[in-house]
């Protein structure tokens, strides 16, 4: 390990760090630089969701090499089992052939790492104390770092994701290998960009006053969290307007899942206001499109939904919106 990157230097990129993607990569190449020559480290934190709140653990990085997806399974089942029967004061656990390092607050685990030796470099795992004190200090400071950076990403009101946030997570959604992967090793999942805004909202806060106003964006919020998977993602995109990125096999069923959330939130009565509806238009994420592109598609839907009765969900690739090849017999000359 190389002293001189101890302490602040490695602390400042750590905290430097504006989304979860860059701080993870960020804690990836310093567990490569401190350790790499020597041990191979994996680290696992809760999966950033803000759709149920379920305790997942999601093999984030890991620090060096290749690593097969099997590999993944059995260190985050080693991970999970280890976390599972530790003393509440434990932070370091040493086993012969790996060191677990935990960070947890006082009443939850946040996640943590695994140090292990190199294949070709079998034998025990012996790290000095100062190392081992610098990784969990930076583990530590890693997992703070998340939450300030979840935390932002949350809208207050809703506890959605926010606006600010959106543009981040549809851009990953649409560049990262997870994306590509999630295509290529699965071909039968897709994502898909939902559009949805409250039916007549002005109404609802001229007749009974913005807060209650509040009070239904809160309780659609909470039933769209109720209704959509954990992987899902969903955010508050304005004043009453939700965009949902979600994923499933092919775009009746993207339909029919909206569906159901519409037909949820018409169902549901309202305390004062008693009913509100909401309309929805989605598109299929593709490689094709641009982020603005591809938002624009999803609201043409929506306002299609607006336009035609409100209270229903509209695929943009059901309105022939596309450009239409022009036959010689449409062009009139005069
Ligand atoms: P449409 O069915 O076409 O969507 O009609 P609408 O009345 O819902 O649409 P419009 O965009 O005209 O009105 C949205 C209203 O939402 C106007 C704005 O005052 C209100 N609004 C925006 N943000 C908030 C908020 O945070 N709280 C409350 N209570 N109202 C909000
Ligand atoms: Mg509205
Ligand atoms: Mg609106």
């Amino acid at each position: 390990m190389q002293t001189s990157n101890c302490g602040y230097g490695l602390v400042k990129q750590l905290v430097s760090q504006k989304n979860e993607s860059d701080l993870n990569l960020c804690f990836s190449l310093l567990l490569q630089e401190l350790l790499s020559d020597r041990f191979d480290a994996y680290f696992f934190s809760k999966k950033c969701c803000h759709v149920k709140a379920q305790i997942e653990f999601q093999f984030t990085v890991h620090a060096s090499g290749v690593i097969r997806q099997e590999e993944c399974n059995t260190l985050l089942n080693l991970f999970k089992s280890a976390l599972q029967d530790l003393p509440e004061h434990i932070k370091l656990l040493k086993q012969p052939s790996r060191t677990f390092f935990f960070a947890k607050t006082d009443i939850q685990p946040l996640g943590g790492l695994i140090v292990t030796n190199k294949v070709n470099n079998p034998g025990s795992v012996i790290l000095s104390d100062k190392e081992e004190g610098l990784i969990l200090h930076l583990l530590d400071v890693y997992f703070l770092q998340l939450k300030l950076l979840h935390n932002s990403a949350i809208d207050p009101l809703s506890q959605l994701l926010n606006r600010q946030s959106f543009e981040q997570q549809l851009t990953d959604i649409m560049h990262s290998e997870n994306c590509m992967q999630t295509k290529k090793t699965d071909p039968e999942n897709s994502w898909f960009l939902a559009m949805s805004d409250i039916d007549h909202f002005k109404k609802v806060n001229d007749t009974y006053g913005h807060v209650i106003g509040d009070e239904v964006i809160v309780l659609v919020s909470q039933l769209l969290k109720s209704h959509f998977r954990f992987d899902d993602l969903l955010f508050r995109y304005g004043g009453e307007e939700f965009a949902i990125l979600f994923s499933t096999e092919h775009a009746e069923l993207a339909w029919k899942v909206l569906d159901r959330a519409r037909e949820l939130v018409a169902n549901t009565r309202f305390p004062q206001v008693s009913h509100v509806t909401m309309s929805v238009g989605f598109i299929q994420v593709g490689d094709d499109f641009q982020l603005s592109e591809l938002v624009n598609k999803a609201d043409k839907a929506l306002y299609y939904s607006k336009e035609n009765g409100r209270n229903q969900v509209t695929d943009y690739q059901q309105l022939n919106l596309e450009p239409q090849v022009i036959t010689d017999c449409d062009i009139e000359l005069f």
